[in-house]
């Protein structure tokens, strides 16, 4: 039989009622001749919940036994499903991730997926189950203990299951029909796409677009699973939802296909840094052994010696950078004179593979912001993507203008 996977994300899994619409849709496809593997995420707002319950019990906790904690509501949606399914006399079962055994690294809540062996699910389609429910975002290390995959996780479980399988196609059932050319919650005049190219899906999802987690895209990419984004809402005959696919499948070309945001940045400034040959290396090291994700730099003039020097990190991890540069200071490792933070900063990228060979997409994206009198306080760009870093109360306008400004609104 061939093989299907079908992922339901947190709203698609949030009551009771939605999980039997969801087993619904999964039945069909067993009846047109597919085993099914499901991926399910926690209902909507419970991963929200146990991250809380975590923050409460401390500042500084043990990752295990994070995982340990919010790895817990997809074990929930899964039985569930499984339980609904049954209902419905489709035989399946549920999978925790350490039964599959879904097998990462031991990164705690950022574990990557290392081997997914195949035996165990496919022998139980061999004596006659037509539905493996797993649990998402969940895998076990090594050391035996449980791990996730970090937020937005399941859809990587899903292409990893897909590409682990040989899986037809890998369908991404979620609360909007498909991917469009900005956050359809943000504007409403976003489009949905027919199809999008893997690169600028991933540019997308790594720049903040949540509707899929950017390993997953990685993963699509790399083992050429065919990826679809669909809506578990409405009418099952409804559209066919997004393809994710190669470049060459694109008829729709436009320079820029997509405005992504991330509303959780922050901005560091170290004023008045002595500017000699290893500085960056020497404030870059101690905060990358800290684990601080630094994303944007800039590095102003030197005057007399001495420069400013400002990055950007997740507002999650300013607490860790600040300590770790002021640290490195107080070991005589770097030396500045101030450090100032602003974690009322976000981030707004276009992405487009069309930018590869147009010139002037900087000049008109900055054009745009410039007519909202937006200030841009850093800029970086890459192949495919510009990305700046502005006031956050500026973020919907800003994405606004830029899609007005790109005129996305348009089919090209
Ligand atoms: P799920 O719980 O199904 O995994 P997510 O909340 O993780 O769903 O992702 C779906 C959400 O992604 C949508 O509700 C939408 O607000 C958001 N989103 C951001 N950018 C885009 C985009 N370009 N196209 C579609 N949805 C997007
Ligand atoms: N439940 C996890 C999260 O909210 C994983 C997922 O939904 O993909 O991040
Ligand atoms: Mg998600």
């Amino acid at each position: 039989m061939p093989i299907l996977v079908m992922k339901f994300g947190g709203t698609s899994v949030a009551t009771l009622d939605r999980i039997r619409s969801a087993a619904t849709r999964v039945g069909r496809e067993v009846a047109n001749g597919y085993d099914v593997i499901v991926i399910v995420s926690a209902m909507a707002g419970e991963t929200d919940r146990l991250v809380g319950l975590v923050k409460e019990t401390g500042q500084f906790f043990d990752a295990r036994e994070y995982d340990a904690v919010v790895s817990s509501g997809e074990s929930v949606s899964a039985g569930l499903m499984a339980l609904i399914l049954q209902e419905m006399d489709v035989p399946a079962r549920s999978w925790l991730g350490w039964q599959v055994p879904l097998m990462t690294t031991g990164a705690h809540a950022a574990a990557r997926i290392e081997r997914i062996p195949t035996r165990n699910i496919l022998a139980k389609f061999g004596e006659g189950m037509k539905v493996a429910v797993v649990a998402g975002f969940q895998g076990i290390g090594s050391d035996g203990r449980v791990t996730t995959l970090g937020r937005g996780g399941s859809d990587t479980t899903a292409v990893a299951f897909a590409a682990a399988f040989g899986g037809e196609r890998c369908d991404i059932y979620t609360d909007v029909d498909g991917v469009y050319t900005t956050d359809p919650r943000i504007s409403v005049r976003a489009r949905k796409l027919d199809r999008i190219a893997f690169e600028e899906m991933l540019e997308l999802a790594a720049l903040g677009a949540k509707v899929l987690q950017s390993r997953s895209v990685e993963l699509a990419m790399r083992h050429g699973v065919r990826l679809r984004v669909l809506s578990s809402f409405g009418d099952p005959d409804d559209g066919a939802g997004t393809y994710v696919c190669q470049e060459e499948e694109i008829v729709e070309s436009s320079v820029v296909s997509g405005v992504a945001y991330s509303r959780d940045e922050a901005k560091l400034t170290l004023v008045s840094v002595a500017d000699r040959p290893g500085i960056a290396a020497a404030i870059f090291g101690p905060l990358a052994a800290a684990g601080v994700n630094v994303d944007m730099i800039v590095q102003n003039v030197s005057e007399e010696g001495r420069t400013d020097l400002t990055f950007s990190c997740p507002t999650d991890q300013v607490a860790r950078a600040m300590r770790a540069v002021e640290e490195a200071k107080s070991e005589g490792v770097i030396n500045f004179r101030g450090l100032l933070s602003d974690t009322d900063v976000c981030k707004v990228s276009v992405v487009g593979i069309g930018m590869r060979s147009h010139a002037g997409v900087a000049a008109k994206m900055f054009e745009a912001l410039a007519r909202e009198n937006i200030n841009i306080q850093v800029i970086t760009t890459s192949e495919i993507k510009i990305s700046v870093l502005i006031d956050r109360k500026y973020l919907e306008l800003a994405v606004q203008a830029l899609h007005d400004g790109f005129e996305l609104e348009r089919a090209t």
